[in-house]
């Protein structure tokens, strides 16, 4: 073919373009990885500040997960993965309910469910779980849920009280979604999640370390701003501001608002998928001096979640210290996620005001900590997790299944899945499988 010097051209060094790139290379195909951004990892994004090692984006990994933990190992970095703390708060009008997710009966301690509910929220993951085994990464399996809503489909499966209580904090707190506008696919698959009996895990030197080892070994291009796709007889143009490329085949794992302005005539079917909304939030580190420490009821946790009920600015926040003990050597560093709606809101303020307007949600949690903060590190995410409305699991479902020896342009990325690294990543991986069955079977 004249003008192809790619065979396969991935776009963004995410972990769903990493993925697909690191599963290519082991099957012998070089790809090209394009990276608008000078640094690989996208939303896996870690900084470090003085002595503390920040995860801006994705804050954990979970022992479930089945993707990331094999990349981990062939990066090379299995004695880096941890687990953290698994005391979990859950924080509704300034009172903190403390769980361990494997230890049921503190779901009744801390008053959040009552003996009954709890029963029924087991029952339903016992059948989750038994009927069929279903991936956790791969939203395909979750289609027969995909007909209501998340809030419809809980309040018949594990009734209203932990509807309310449990599952809208976590939709709140790990997604910045509500349960009205999810479909019962994530719900069912969020919910599934917990009958692995997962442990949060993290990475020693943060969770961008992943990225940056994967990329040592793949052929990456930073500061490569894609900013079209034609598809043409002979291939695949691809237009950057550091030169233009050709390719057989290209896997685009932007998100999908800037997938959808690049890539010029997509099918239906790419169209459909293209149109994924997100959630947004900002994310604020917050590193303290010596001499302020977390309220001794709530020291042992990790995250807290807040309800929705509580219109709470903040969604999740986290004590790093309990993450990893060496993410900040003296001091604490506590990480905010802030809720969809006011991170849309407050997106062009400064960081000073940012913090003014949640301030005082901050310190009922953590009394006297802003008198210790001597560093704010902000980072605004408007693309933060994909939404999954009603429809999304068999749109791409559908997608999936509709593609043919004539496709070139594959999507990949978390909108293609659930709203998380591992489906991210899952997202790659059969975007690559696709691609290598007909590199290597060509007509
Ligand atoms: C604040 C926050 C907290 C989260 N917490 C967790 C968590 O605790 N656990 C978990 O598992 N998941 C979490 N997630 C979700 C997780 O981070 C994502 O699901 C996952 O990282 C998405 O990977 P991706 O490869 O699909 O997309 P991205 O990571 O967004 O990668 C896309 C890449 O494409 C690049 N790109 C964009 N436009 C172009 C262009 N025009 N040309 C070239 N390159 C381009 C971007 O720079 C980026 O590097 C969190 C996300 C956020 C934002």
């Amino acid at each position: 073919m004249a003008n192809i010097n790619n065979q396969v051209i991935i776009i963004g060094a995410g972990i769903a373009g990493l993925t697909a790139a690191w599963y290519l290379k082991k099957c012998g195909i070089q790809a090209l990885v394009l990276e608008s951004d000078q640094q690989v990892g996208g939303r896996m994004k870690t900084i470090k500040i003085d002595d503390a090692i920040i995860d801006c984006g994705a804050q954990f990994l979970s022992s479930a997960y089945t993707i990331i933990p094999q990349l981990i190992k062939e990066a090379g970095l299995s004695d880096d993965f941890l687990t953290t703390s698994e005391w979990v708060g859950i924080i509704k009008n300034n009172h903190v309910a403390l769980i361990h997710p494997n230890k049921p009966w503190t779901l009744i301690s801390s008053r959040l469910l009552s003996f009954g509910d709890l029963l029924r929220l087991g029952y339903t993951q016992f059948k989750l779980f038994y009927s069929k085994k279903k991936s956790l990464n791969d939203i395909c399996d979750w289609t027969k849920y995909d007909n209501q809503s998340a809030r419809d489909w809980l309040i018949q499966q594990v009734g209203e009280s932990t509807t309310q209580e449990l599952t809208s904090a976590i939709f709140n707190g790990f997604y910045y979604q509500s349960l009205n506008q999810s479909s019962a696919a994530m719900a069912a698959a969020v919910l599934a999640f917990s009958t692995w009996h997962p442990k949060t895990m993290t990475l020693k030197s943060g969770i961008n370390s992943l990225a940056q080892k994967l990329a040592e070994k793949l052929t990456v291009k930073p500061n490569s701003a894609v900013s079209s796709i034609i598809e043409t007889s002979s291939g695949i143009k691809i237009i950057t501001d550091a030169g233009e490329f050709y390719a057989e085949h290209v896997i685009v794992t932007a998100p999908a608002p800037i997938a959808k302005n690049i890539i010029q005539n997509p099918d239906k079917e790419m169209s459909s998928l293209l149109e994924t909304q997100y959630s947004s939030t900002i994310t604020i580190a917050l590193l303290t001096h010596e001499g302020w420490s977390p309220p001794a009821a709530v020291n042992s946790a990790y995250g807290f979640l807040f309800n929705p009920d509580s219109n709470a600015k903040i969604a999740a926040l986290t004590i790093e210290n309990n993450k990893c003990a060496s993410r900040k050597k003296s001091g604490h560093l506590i990480n905010l996620m802030l809720a969809d709606k006011e991170a849309k809101e407050f997106f062009q303020l400064a960081d000073e005001e940012i913090f003014i307007e949640i301030q005082p949600e901050l310190e009922k949690v953590f009394p006297g900590i802003s008198a210790y903060v001597y560093k704010k590190e902000m980072t605004r995410w408007r693309y933060a997790m994909p939404y999954t409305p009603i429809g999304r699991a068999k749109a791409v479902s559908n997608y999936r299944a509709t593609r043919n020896s004539s496709n070139r342009i594959w999507l990949a990325g978390d909108y293609l899945g659930l709203p998380w690294t591992d489906s991210a990543a899952e997202t790659g991986l059969w975007a690559a499988k696709e691609i290598e069955v007909r590199l290597q079977n060509p007509d």
